[in-house]
């Protein structure tokens, strides 16, 4: 009898092993910031993603991937929790992280799963047991650096890692996977800070772009009009932004006094050259050599009155954009080393990669270098996926998903049951072109942060064609509530709000009855 039981628990314990070790292996590399015309996937004109391509083409590209909530920190925490802001909390930057509640890193363990999270997490407090490994940046509030970024290292001491912040995480990311225990799988969470504002590139790519005018967006000198009155109010002008830290307008090398305020193990600085105080004095020399010239050139036709009014928009767009896609190129390259890891190891084929970022961006569209609002620009996630064997690869998958739907993928890819209190569904059907009849045909948004950029709360529904927006809640202007609608079919640049065309009436009364049904589904108050 004993030994049937010691048999039974062998082949039974053999069996799970075996189970766990056919499981796919998941690199979730997630950005910051990244608008989706800045991946070839999602903008074929653009030549400057071939790795992230190389995602895309070997499997599936969502066309339409929205946040929830767009914003750094709520984002994430719809990541792990397949929740709206609502239920997970994080409802705006800098609200408390509940980190005792449900979340798929720790569900995914009861499979053989093992987690790590490296990068960007920016929520507070710190992750303690979310994750098996966890390496996370420090300093600027959560942000980390571009140049000689500090980490809280999972032992709880800070150390700083000479080189460039994209760089660093790949390697660590590399690195974590070299070593993870080969008979489990793995989730590797990759979390980059790019190419989030003060967006600094690495000096390999400062000469990319350098002669050449970048695209800019016909809206970029939009009028606000036909739209409601907050956005017009808003502080997000790209012509707006600072010019030393975000324009990287600044004296030549050493004609400034560098802060000599770092506080702290994390070295955290302050003042208008911290980006410069960030990096050793052969880097600093290098970025000089870059941008001294252009400066020189940017002051004397200031001087001469060549780049005044919509000249030095036009002027401070390229300068950003520029340094934003050579950003986007480090982001490429170090997705390509990502790729190349799983390859030349062998781990690519049981390997799930997905490339996403915590929402879209607005490169000027609007005149705008933010996200927040519920336009397209800024709603939009990108989220490209492969999985040999299983996604066919060139699938384009038009139904819409959300960042909730994340974490119930994840529990489905490990064979485990996703918990009825999660509000995403599991993407699985759609990748395998299986025919989902119940899809959802709308979602929602809800943003909560007023205050910040001079903006109201935002709530809305979009469905394939339509699009209902509430602005609600500014702490000074007083507006009081206003609405949008908008027909993406003719109107897919959301210049000209058709909430009160009475032609629209019909629409209108569809979309209110549809974001009360929203509101419903998702428990919101
Ligand atoms: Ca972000």
């Amino acid at each position: 009898m004993k030994k049937l039981i010691l048999l039974l628990t062998i082949s039974s314990a053999i069996c799970i092993f075996l189970n766990a070790k056919s499981k796919p292996n998941i690199l979730f590399i997630f950005s910051d910031d990244h608008g989706l015309r800045t991946i070839g996937a999602y903008n074929p004109q653009f030549k400057g993603t071939p790795n992230i391509d190389r995602i895309a083409d070997s499997g599936a590209v969502f066309t339409r991937s929205y946040c929830e909530n767009s914003i750094c920190q709520p984002s994430r925490a719809a990541v792990l929790t397949g929740k709206v802001s609502a239920h997970h909390g994080v409802v705006k930057n800098g609200a408390h992280w509940d980190n005792k509640q449900q979340i798929f890193t720790r569900l995914i363990k009861k499979a053989g799963y093992q987690t790590a999270m490296i990068g960007k997490w920016h929520m507070h407090p710190l992750p303690s047991d979310e994750f098996d490994y966890h390496k996370t940046l420090t300093a600027n509030a959560g942000q980390g650096r571009y140049y000689n970024p500090a980490f809280v290292e999972h032992d709880g001491s800070i150390k700083i890692e000479e080189g460039y912040s994209t760089d660093v995480i790949a390697s660590e990311s590399i690195e974590w996977m070299k070593n993870a225990d080969k008979e489990k799988p793995f989730m590797m969470m990759c979390q980059f800070k790019a190419p989030h504002t003060n967006v600094m590139p690495p000096i390999r790519n400062l000469h990319m772009y350098k002669d050449e005018d970048v695209f800019m967006p016909e809206t970029y000198f939009d009028n606000y009009q036909g739209r409601n009155p907050y956005v017009a109010k808003s502080w997000m002008k790209m012509h707006g932004m600072k010019s030393s830290n975000v324009v990287k307008i600044s004296p030549p090398i050493g004609e400034y006094q560098l802060p000599t305020n770092a506080k702290g193990p994390e070295r955290n600085f302050k003042g208008d050259f911290k980006y410069l105080a960030e990096m050793n004095p052969e880097q600093r020399k290098k970025w000089h050599e870059h941008y001294d010239p252009e400066n020189e050139d940017y002051r004397a036709r200031v001087a001469s009155g060549e780049l005044t009014g919509n000249n030095l928009f036009k002027y401070r767009y390229q300068r950003y954009m520029k340094d934003y896609l050579r950003v986007v190129s480090a982001i490429d390259q170090n997705v390509g080393r990502l790729l190349d890891f799983l390859d030349a190891s062998g781990l690519a084929e049981n390997t799930i990669v997905i490339y996403s970022s915590d929402q879209g961006f607005f490169l000027g569209e609007h005149g705008w270098s933010d996200k927040r609002l519920m336009y397209e620009e800024s709603f939009q996630m990108p989220f490209v996926i492969k999985w040999p064997n299983q996604i066919k690869p060139g699938s384009r998958i038009n139904h819409m998903i959300q960042n909730i739907d994340y974490a119930p993928t994840f529990l489905d890819i490990a064979g485990l049951k996703i918990p009825s209190d999660m509000q995403g569904r599991s993407l699985l059907p759609l990748l395998r072109n299986e025919p989902v009849e119940d899809w959802r045909d709308s979602v929602y948004y809800h943003y909560y942060h007023n205050g910040a950029y001079n903006l109201p709360k935002i709530e809305g529904a979009r469905t394939d064609r339509y699009k209902l927006i509430r602005y609600y809640d500014h702490k000074t202007l007083n507006y009081g509530e206003q609405w949008e609608l908008f027909d993406l079919k003719k109107d897919p640049q959301e210049m000209s709000s058709v909430f009160d065309d009475p032609e629209y009436s019909i629409v209108r009364n569809k979309m209110e009855k549809e974001l009360i049904a929203l509101r419903t589904q998702y428990g919101i108050q």
